[in-house]
């Protein structure tokens, strides 16, 4: 399979040499499916993991679609959080601005006042649901001439509660816009809006993100209720260890553990919904600039964040799917670099733990870490006597599951692209859609 490159894929001189200032210079995978397709005029659904470069992989072609002359707004990218709208600000910017275009933000926690006179100027905005329709309900505001949406993270969006409030804002754009959405998954509501508001979209899909990721070693820890704090601690002082993500489950509980570890002289900050979004900012810059490197959060804190550098993740409470287990992991070994995922496991939870991990191909990790492995039809058999080496810390190597298929040789254009209509521009005059 070639590799194409951003000049391969109609991507500007402009914007590529503003890229190469970043370090950007060759396309992942989902960025050279997706950003033909969009400029191109298609509607595009997308399902990749996370840390695979998808922001670029709509940032990119809309910045190529807009001129400086077009409304404003012109495109809008709807994120389910503030720090993830802050992020693909930033990430877009210096591309918008080798185009002319400007950007801005829109998101809840912060003055609203400066947002609505930024947004007014902006030809791209980049939103939180809520806040958007804010600034639509006070007028500062108008989605009527939105020529492209993307949806980022939509199933976390819905996750999240904004269903009625995205769908909202959808039909107050025109029906003649392009939509692009990008999702960790496809299947079953975010399958049924994803239909709902796209018309013939070409759909890329890649391969399951425990599969594509080579270099993370998962490992899982066998503990006692009591013995989760020690555990962890033990885990932080290990050498080797740079930026640190711990998940858990409560916003109470993410607060509580800070103070434990405080306790244990491990210095740590917490990121939840209830910080105000300075307190959370600080956090966030704090952790980035490694002023304190251990990040204690929940899932939907963590969504979205990419922080460089991340060398473990550690689940001091299980995840709730399968899904988050990924999303989780995947904070590590963002762009190409390794890392490590390790979970903590109370006896009572290994049956629940194994039945969302077995089906990712790590057997013989559940095995070392003392947990069972073998699970048929959700239910999950313990172990046999050997493998449970007590605390299973022993190290296991995963090493490049799918042979060396990296990031790059993903499922480029040819399986979901298929019937490429040769057209180059499907889009140009008006186009009908049922709705
Ligand atoms: P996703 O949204 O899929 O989770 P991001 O868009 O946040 O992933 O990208 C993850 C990281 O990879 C970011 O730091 C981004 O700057 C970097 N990145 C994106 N595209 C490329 C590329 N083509 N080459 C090198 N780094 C890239
Ligand atoms: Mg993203």
């Amino acid at each position: 399979m070639k590799h194409e490159s951003f000049a391969d894929l109609g991507v500007s001189e402009a914007v590529r040499s503003e890229l190469a200032q970043g370090g950007i210079t060759a396309p992942f995978a989902v960025q050279s499916m997706v950003i033909p397709d969009v400029l191109e005029g298609y509607d595009v659904l997308a399902q990749s993991p996370t840390g695979s470069g998808k922001t670029l992989a709509f940032g990119v072609p809309i910045v190529e679609l807009l001129k400086d002359a077009d409304p404003r707004p012109s495109a809008l990218i709807l994120a389910p959080t503030r720090e993830l709208a802050s992020q693909i600000v930033d990430e877009m910017r210096p591309i918008a601005h080798a185009r002319a275009l400007s950007i801005a933000a829109v998101y809840g926690g912060a003055g609203i006042v400066k947002q609505a006179r930024l947004a007014s100027k902006a030809h791209i905005l980049v939103a939180t649901p809520g806040r958007l329709l804010d600034l639509i309900e006070r007028r500062d505001v108008s989605l009527e001439r939105i020529r492209l949406l993307v949806l980022d993270e939509a199933d976390r969006m819905l996750d999240m509660g904004f269903r009625p409030v995205v769908e909202r804002i959808v039909k107050m754009t025109s029906p003649k816009r392009q939509t692009l959405l990008f999702s960790a998954t496809l299947e079953g509501e975010v399958g049924r809006i994803a239909k709902a508001f796209t018309t013939d979209p070409r759909r890329h899909e890649h391969a399951h993100p425990a599969e594509q990721k080579g270099d993370i070693e998962h490992r899982f820890v066998s503990v006692s209720h009591e013995g989760k704090v020690d555990r962890l601690v033990s885990e932080l002082s290990e050498s080797g260890r740079g930026r640190t993500l711990v998940f858990v489950r409560t916003k109470r509980g993410a607060d509580r553990l800070v103070k434990r570890l405080s306790a244990n002289r491990v210095q740590a900050v917490a990121m939840h919904g209830d910080k105000s979004q300075g307190q959370r900012e600080r956090a966030l810059a704090n952790f980035e600039a490694g002023v304190v490197n251990t990040l204690v959060a929940t899932d939907v804190a963590a969504r979205g964040i990419d922080v460089a550098g991340i060398t473990h993740v550690i689940n001091y409470d299980i995840p709730a799917t399968q899904d988050d287990y990924v999303h989780r992991i995947g904070r590590t070994a963002r762009a190409g670099a390794s890392g490590v995922g390790v979970t903590l496991v109370t006896k009572e939870q290994s049956r629940e733990l194994a039945g969302m991990v077995a089906p990712l191909g790590l057997h013989r990790e559940l095995q070392l870490g003392g947990l069972p492995s073998d699970v048929a039809g959700g239910r999950a058999r313990p172990a046999g006597g050997g493998g449970s080496s007590s605390q299973g810390s022993m190290r296991a190597q995963r090493g490049r599951a799918s042979g060396g298929a990296g990031r790059h040789a993903g499922n480029s254009r040819g399986a979901t692209a298929g019937a490429s209509t040769g057209g180059r521009s499907r889009r140009s005059g008006s186009r009908q859609r049922g709705r």
